[in-house]
């Protein structure tokens, strides 16, 4: 990961503030964080929550706080263990709280800082939009609606990574993914990608107008599944399998997953042409080098034994 270094801070910094809303304060998570650091999550908050406000019309966040952390250690213990390894964002969202860890974020998409916090945004607005519903909003659609509108995805994946997984029926079930995310890496990883594949499918099928007001109509018993039911006048689960049916044969991860494939297979024997092409190159001009001494060496020889000798013959 990449620390951001402060010198693009202060650039970034050179902006002008944008006006403190009163419904998110930003606060630093820990001594050691400077003004200027508030300034700029202060700007990218506002900024992000100008850009969202367009999908969540009719929604306010208040009483929001930001916490700005350098590092994991900076963060309270009941609070650490709710991160996943590396990510720099987190949102808890009875609490109402963001916390950032700078030392995560990235330089560029899709970890920079930019991005985390409005797909941090996105989660609270989500849970305030949904209102009653909010508690039964499923965690995979949290994910992938956040990873769709803050136009990044998690870690960086992508429908490459999981166009095998899917021809080979090992996806993660829906169901599996309502209340938490696996903590193993490989699961994690599939758990965003299948969520903001199958959410940003959805997207584009119902649009996100839609998407919210399903999400508003979740309850305990069926979840999304209520909601989108009452919507859409279609059970969910057909949607599932359109959504599979497009990956697999629509979207052209399997394509992209070969080309990238080929591409690095045909690098390595590459490779080791072109170490063996270098190494016969580094023995010709050896040898070269050694016959040209030699023969040096002969003409001295043939030279001295033409000379007559000063010495007198004992
Ligand atoms: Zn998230």
């Amino acid at each position: 990961m990449t620390i951001i270094p402060r010198l693009i801070l202060q650039t970034i910094l050179s902006l002008p503030l944008v006006a403190q809303n009163p419904g998110v304060q930003v606060l630093p998570g820990s001594a050691d964080i400077e003004d200027s650091t508030l300034r700029l999550v202060e700007n990218l908050q506002s900024e992000g929550r100008q850009r969202l406000a367009r999908f969540f019309p009719d929604t306010a966040l208040q009483n929001v706080r930001i916490y700005v952390h350098l590092d994991l250690d900076s963060v309270p213990d009941e609070i650490q263990r709710h991160f996943h390894r590396g990510t720099a964002g987190l949102a808890l969202l009875e609490r109402k709280q963001i916390y950032l860890l700078l030392e995560e974020a990235r330089l560029s998409p899709p970890g920079d800082l930019r991005s985390v916090v409005d797909h941090e945004l996105v989660h609270l607005l989500l849970h305030a939009h949904s209102a009653a519903a909010g508690p039964y909003v499923p965690r995979w659609f949290h994910e992938g609606l956040a990873q769709e509108l803050s136009g990044a995805t998690y870690f960086g994946v992508s429908e490459e990574e999981i166009i095998l997984p899917a021809r080979m029926r090992k996806l993660l079930r829906f169901r599996d993914l309502r209340s938490t995310f696996p903590s193993d890496e490989y699961s994690l990883r599939l758990a965003y990608a299948q969520s903001f594949s199958y959410v940003s499918y959805l997207t584009r099928q119902h649009g996100i107008g839609m998407l919210l007001r399903a999400a508003r109509g979740s309850d305990a018993e069926n979840w999304f599944r209520a909601g989108f039911l009452a919507e859409a006048g279609t059970p969910l689960i057909l949607e599932e399998e359109a959504w599979l049916d497009y990956l697999e044969n629509e979207s052209g991860a399997f394509w992209r997953r070969l080309q990238g494939d080929c591409f690095f297979y045909l690098m390595i024997p590459g490779s080791i042409l072109l170490f063996w092409a270098a190494k016969r190159a580094v023995d010709r001009d050896r040898r070269t080098k050694m016959r040209l001494e030699r023969e040096e060496l002969l003409v001295q020889d043939m030279e001295t034994e033409s000379q007559p000798s000063s010495k007198p013959e004992i």
